[in-house]
């Protein structure tokens, strides 16, 4: 036979109440005939624990008791032919008087005891399970709606009562024998004690009487029907990639569920595990649905854990001291102590010198913990052997499990990785002896953020998110996200990388959604929808969003988010920038970031800042890090002075060459913009840093390609006019370089900690000889590459190329 358990939702609405009445249905056709056991509807525990608790305050509980009894009448006249639903009321109306009587006297007498506060909250699965055998029985008659305070019998430990499992299951299976044409429909989680006042199992119980019954009839199956697809690998409603397990172990179960995955009440595997009956979890709200199943043995996985589960409350108290170390027997009257006064103890960890303990109680535990361990080791904290017991709160544990984490060594490493990239701080680890469960404590608020990270790092065939916040929606932004938008399908399926952008600025505008912004129609939804933009507050909003694998991308040409680039690091975010200012500004400022972004484990690429695209700073480090040496640089790093100089020949006028770069849009509004050569300069500066040089912009020694009458001209007018008249300087340039069969180059170099950039004529020997357009190049002379060198060569400005950088330094954080 079959045991079937519906939980709250299943039973929560008149919808999936037919639903499960025709799930039972199917099942009522087997020889022997299924239990039902179900949960209260779903919120009414709550409800009812909450009326309990404004009595005992003296407020008003009748608003709620009204919504109650409203909430199962309707169900009943929904589902229920009109001529059967007169008795049904009765009876529903008969709970809610005497639930009534229960809440007023503990309005008058102020006091909610908790043998009180069990019998009101029986009520909730009384009334469900009234009501829905009542509307089961008219699609089945053999139906029985059966109280299970007259059959789970319990200590007298209200609110979480230990079952005496031989009278209940001899209880169980006398009933079930004697009704063996019924389908007894049962209540959960409410018992009894040898007094028969009502006990309850602990929240969540309904699944645990299901288990008792299960192991009282010797059921083939015991089925958790719920309103997900089963046991999940985290919560789904905190990460979003969860997805479903088709099988786990007993022990795995536990272990979820012990910490937290609430979908199973944990008590339930062991009535289970000891009867070897397999415990299905399914969702009633898509039947067909496999579902987990819970045994003794699973078919072997790849995946080193099963799942990852969370108590996002929990208080840490730390004991230290000298009175610890050696001293046989401490913890274990520490932990009996709390043990007897039933404080449960969810997790321990002790320092290996001994010197230390640490456990995490239930919030509401703390305080009692700690004085009763004050009052037990009185002497102890007298002499100062031990200090006096610290609370540590607002705190949350993660537990990762999987049987075969033994088999798989690196599991610490790899949570530490996942939390230490995140910045989330561990504060104490447990790892059980078995092996199946490394628990970390963590700050609370920092859980949501731990639970994704460490989910992404383990399941590593789900895509890898990415935070991206993107300062700057000129060209570069534009086309970032135009190719970000084409790629994205790419990316998920090639690379496992999905790309959120979760904010956009510009000067004007701001917007952001952690569920990532919509690429397709970002600008007329940043212009609609957009607060006023704020620099200071978009990096605040970004740093308390708090997401993982998070990405600052800084796509403008302004020194102003520069000064935020170091908060970033500090908040665990990593930058990606096409921004030069702030990488050729001071020296320190520049090593600053460098070390602020290794400190906290986080990236700062920067790839674009020199040649656009091309992979130059890549290749630079790429060198470095394999322990090649750098001897020279030589390069061409001005894509607008290239293309002038590479169409500066022949009968060419210099004047007109400019001009013609200008009208291409090659060159910035003012043309001396580009050729006082200040923005070469910058990427030499970076490139020179980048080899190990610690090196000032004054540091680099700039041969002006101008005059001085065009440099101080007032006007770009006044600039073209002075270029026209010094004509003949170039075209002697010119002139001399074609003489002898060379052409005029605009190189910087990086000589032995010398930098310079200086106007040169090179013959067709030299890899600068042939160029075209507003090509960059860039020659490496190093230890290895010294015969002949390491040239990178090609486009070196343009929003497409640069965009392109910018994306490629994106994807290589979420790489790592
Ligand atoms: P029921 O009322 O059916 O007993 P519960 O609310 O007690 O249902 O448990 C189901 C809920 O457990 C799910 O809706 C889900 O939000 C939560 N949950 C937490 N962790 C997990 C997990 N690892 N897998 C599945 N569900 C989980
Ligand atoms: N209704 C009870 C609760 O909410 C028992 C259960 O749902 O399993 O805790
Ligand atoms: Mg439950």
């Amino acid at each position: 036979m079959k045991v079937l358990k519906f939980g709250g939702t299943s039973v929560g609405s008149a919808a999936s109440i037919s639903t499960l009445v025709k799930i039972i249905k199917q099942e009522s056709q087997a020889k022997e005939k299924p239990v039902i056991v179900l949960s209260a509807m779903s919120g009414v525990t709550n409800l009812l624990s909450e009326m309990a608790e404004k009595a005992a305050a003296g407020e008003s509980f009748t608003p709620q008791l009204a919504e109650l009894e409203l909430r199962h009448f309707n169900t009943v006249k929904e589902l229920l032919d009109i001529q059967q639903q007169n008795p049904v009321f009765t009876r529903l109306k008969i709970y809610f008087n005497e639930l009534e009587d229960l809440l007023q006297g503990v309005f008058t007498l102020r006091e909610l005891t908790p043998k009180t506060r069990d019998l009101i909250l029986s009520y909730g699965e009384r009334c469900s399970t009234l009501m829905v055998s009542r509307i089961a029985m008219q699609h089945m008659p053999e139906v029985l709606f059966t109280d299970t305070t007259e059959l789970i019998k319990t200590d007298s430990d209200f609110g979480q009562a230990k079952v005496n499992m031989k009278l209940s299951e001899l209880l169980i299976r006398t009933l079930y024998n004697e009704k063996k044409d019924h389908i007894l429909v049962a209540t959960g989680f409410i018992a009894s004690n040898d007094l028969n006042q009502v006990t309850t199992l602990g929240r969540g119980g309904s699944d645990y009487t299901a288990a008792i019954f299960g192991s009282a009839l010797n059921a083939e199956v015991i089925e958790i029907w719920t309103d997900v697809n089963g046991m999940m690998t985290a919560d789904p409603r905190i990460v979003k990639k969860a997805f479903s397990l088709p099988d786990l172990t007993y022990t795995e179960a536990m272990e979820l569920s012990y910490f937290g995955a609430k979908v199973i009440y944990p008590p339930t595997m062991i009535p289970a595990f000891l009867k070897k009956i397999p415990i299905v979890i399914k969702n009633t709200f898509q039947p067909d649905f496999e579902g987990t199943v819970i045994s003794a043995e699973t078919k072997p996985s790849t995946q080193p854990i099963k799942g990852i589960s969370s108590i996002n409350e929990v208080s840490v108290i730390n004991l230290i001291g000298s009175g610890m170390v050696g001293k046989a027997g401490f913890s274990g009257r520490l932990f009996s102590l709390l043990a007897r006064e039933q404080i449960n103890v969810i997790l321990i960890t002790q320092s290996s010198s001994e010197h230390s303990i640490t456990f995490a109680v239930h919030p509401a535990e703390a305080e009692k913990a700690k004085s009763l361990i004050e009052q037990e080791f009185e002497l102890e904290l007298g002499a100062r052997k031990l200090e006096k017991p610290v609370i540590e709160k607002n705190l949350a544990v993660m537990a990762i499990v999987g049987e075969n984490m033994k088999q798989t060594p690196g599991m610490s490493g790899k949570i530490f990785h996942a939390l230490g990239r995140n910045g989330i701080n561990v504060r104490a680890i447990a790892q059980g002896s078995s092996e199946y469960n490394i628990s970390v404590i963590i700050s609370a608020p920092d859980l949501a953020k731990a639970l994704n990270a460490v989910h992404e790092s383990f399941f590593v065939q789900l895509n890898k998110t990415l935070h991206a916040f993107c300062l700057g929606t000129g060209n570069i932004g534009k086309t970032l996200f135009k190719q970000l938008n084409e790629h994205s399908q790419y990316l998920r399926e090639n690379n496992r990388i999905q790309v959120k952008i979760v904010g956009i600025s510009n000067s004007r505008k701001m917007i952001f959604d952690p569920e990532g912004l919509s690429l397709d129609n970002w600008q007329d939804n940043l212009l609609e929808y957009g607060e006023e933009a704020n620099l200071g507050r978009f990096v605040d909003i970004m740093k308390s969003m708090n997401l993982p694998n998070c990405v600052f991308v800084d796509n403008t040409a302004s020194p102003l988010p520069i000064k935020y680039y170091e908060e970033a690091f500090k908040a665990n975010i990593s930058v990606v920038t096409c921004n030069k200012i702030g990488n050729s500004s001071a020296y320190s400022q520049y090593k600053s970031f460098k070390n602020t972004a290794v400190q906290h484990g986080v990236d700062f690429f920067y790839e674009t800042n020199v040649g656009a695209g091309l992979p130059i700073i890549r290749t630079l480090r790429d060198l470095i890090v394999s322990g090649d040496r750098v001897r020279r640089i030589e390069a061409i790093l001005s894509g607008t002075i290239s293309f002038i100089f590479n169409n500066f020949k022949g009968d060419a006028s210099f004047y007109d060459v400019v001009k013609m770069a200008q009208e291409k849009g090659y060159t910035e509004p003012d043309p001396r913009d580009d050729l006082r050569g200040t923005d070469f300069m910058r990427k030499m500066l970076i490139l020179a840093r980048d080899a190990g040089y610690q090196m000032e912009s004054t540091d680099i020694d700039i041969e002006p390609i101008l005059p001085k009458s065009c440099i101080e001209a007032p006007t770009v007018d006044a600039f073209y006019a002075a270029l026209k008249k010094e004509e003949a300087y170039f075209t002697k340039l010119k002139d001399k370089a074609e003489k002898e069969n060379k052409v005029l180059r605009y190189v910087g170099k990086l000589d032995n900690g010398k930098a310079s950039i200086t106007l040169e004529m090179v013959d067709d020997s030299h890899p600068f000889y042939m160029m075209s357009g507003a090509d960059n190049i860039i020659a490496f002379i190093t230890d290895r590459y010294y015969e002949r060198p390491m040239v990178v060569k090609g486009p070196g400005a343009g929003a497409e190329v640069t965009a392109a950088g910018v994306f490629a330094d994106l994807i290589n954080v979420g790489a790592n």
